[in-house]
């Protein structure tokens, strides 16, 4: 088998050969370090976890460059830096704000089994790098200076939409908005704007100032992994504008044909059917999800979200329910009886590399990890079968299919030792399974039975049957 990848770019599969594989390149976009990451943040760092694995697999793991930023410069920081830290001086609030942000969100994906990328770039040590390029443009004649900014100039650029599939002269057609009175074209973008002297900035030739959101990512790429790389990711929202601006900088600064060979883009994650939103209250952080019972009333390990979150291919809508995660955790559970006493042998089935490495098909990989634990029972009734016998030996051999599962499991970032398949009960102190037995005998007492079998199905997930009989003193008892 080889490694098929979908790429954004040519709206195909195909098999992905990389520039160098003694040193293959991805770049992901990182987070803009001003609040906590919701769990649609934690999609694209899980998803390329698992390609940054398959990939480590593939060419070996000293072989790979995974490059993922922090952008720590961005308007909305200043303005969370305002608005949490008055009274510190702006740059020391901005400090504050990020420091503090940055290691939450190391906190948080470390929790949901990441690995680390190779490197972490933050955009405020890349400064000069951006200045470069943006010198570059200019010189090129790609971007001009106006009314205190300097702008990418899209007509410059005469395939400039490939990866959105934008046509300049329909944009311009169809244009609605109104140009700014500054910019020669509405699709023309901020490669550097100044500074007053309240916000932060940095000395430049066009005077004090700080960067555009896109030219961090052009000028932290082409640092770490050369003017031309394989591999670029991130959530499908950044198709537009970010992506596409990166690829019209990078290539118009470098004059090469490509920025990156592949784009890869996750698909949206939204929440019981809805949209993620502050409004609908439904916005749930990384932080909430692990740490508090925000979300179905309890804590959810970060090795059941994970593995939720994978259950989903990476380019389909994900729900993100309260149901996957149980079906995340019943299916640990039983991968846990199967697999838990085979540590260290590393024995990948072939069908679960196959199933990765056709555009990282995580649903089929899980299916296959579902196939091997029904194979890892048999072996096990076979052992005690065999037991039974005089003189039976211990034959590792027989073991295989358990051996498998737990390598594929370590694969996708799954640490099987360390799940506790009794989590749900534990969080529960007997007053709380107190009261909801309280509740359902009150609601069967109403007649509302529609409550009462909710309540004794949310029991039944946490392992708790009920039995109703009849007291003859008191009436119904549970
Ligand atoms: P941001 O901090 O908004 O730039 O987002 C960081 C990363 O999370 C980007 O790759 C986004 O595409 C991705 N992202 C944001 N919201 C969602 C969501 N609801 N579902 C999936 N990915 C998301
Ligand atoms: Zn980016």
């Amino acid at each position: 088998m080889v490694l098929k990848l979908y790429n954004t770019l040519t709206r195909q599969k195909a098999e992905f050969a990389p520039i160098d594989p003694k040193n293959v390149r991805m770049y992901v976009c990182g987070p803009t370090v001003y609040d906590f990451a919701h769990i649609g943040n934690a999609r694209p760092v899980i998803v390329f976890d698992v390609l940054f694995r398959l990939l480590r697999h593939i060419y070996g793991d000293k072989h790979v460059t995974y490059v993922r930023n922090i952008t720590d410069v961005d308007d909305k920081i200043n303005a969370r830096a305002l608005r949490d830290f008055p009274d510190l001086p702006l740059n020391d609030a901005i400090a504050r704000v990020t420091e503090k942000t940055a290691n939450q969100f190391h906190a948080d994906v470390k929790a949901l089994g990441c690995l680390e990328p190779t490197v972490e770039p933050r955009a405020t040590d890349n400064i000069a790098q951006m200045i470069e390029i943006i010198e570059q443009l200019i010189a090129k004649g790609h971007a001009y200076r106006a009314a205190g900014e300097v702008l990418f100039d899209v007509m410059s650029m005469p395939d400039y939409g490939q990866l959105s599939n934008r046509n300049l002269d329909e944009q311009q057609a169809g244009a609605r908005v109104e140009v700014e009175a500054h910019k020669k074209n509405s699709g023309d973008f901020v490669l550097w704007k100044s500074s007053t002297a309240e916000e932060p900035g940095w000395e430049s030739p066009w005077g004090r100032g700080r960067p555009g959101w896109h030219i961090e990512c052009s000028a932290m790429s082409a640092r770490y992994l050369g003017n031309v790389f394989d591999i670029h990711g991130g959530g499908l929202d950044l198709i537009f504008p970010h992506h596409e601006n990166e690829i019209a900088q990078s290539r118009c600064a470098h004059g090469t044909s490509v920025m990156a060979n592949v784009w890869m883009h996750n698909g949206f994650l939204q929440v019981e059917g809805e949209k993620m939103s502050k409004s609908l209250g439904n916005f749930v952080t990384i932080n909430e999800l692990l740490e508090t019972t925000k979300f179905g009333g309890r804590k959810w390990p970060g090795i059941v979200v994970r593995f939720a979150m994978l259950m989903t291919h990476y380019r389909k809508p994900i729900d993100f329910t309260e149901s996957a995660l149980w079906q995340a955790q019943l299916a640990l559970r039983s991968f846990k009886a199967a697999a838990r006493n085979f540590d260290g042998r590393r024995e990948l089935s072939p069908g679960f590399v196959e199933a990765l490495e056709d555009d990282l098909n995580t649903p089929n990989a899980i299916a296959e990890l579902h196939r091997l634990q029904a194979a890892a029972k048999v072996e096990m009734q076979n052992l005690h079968q065999r037991a039974k016998s005089p003189g039976a030996l211990f034959d590792p051999a027989a073991f295989s299919d358990a051996a498998k599962l737990h390598s594929c499991l370590e694969f996708l970032g799954i640490d099987i030792a360390k799940f506790d398949p009794d989590w749900p009960q534990k969080q529960l102190v007997s007053t709380d399974i107190d009261s909801l037995i309280t509740a359902r005998l009150a609601a069967r007492k109403a007649k509302d039975f529609k409550e009462s079998d909710r309540i004794r199905d949310e029991l039944a997930k946490m392992g708790i049957a009920l039995k109703d009989s009849k007291d003859p003193a008191t009436g119904e008892i549970t």
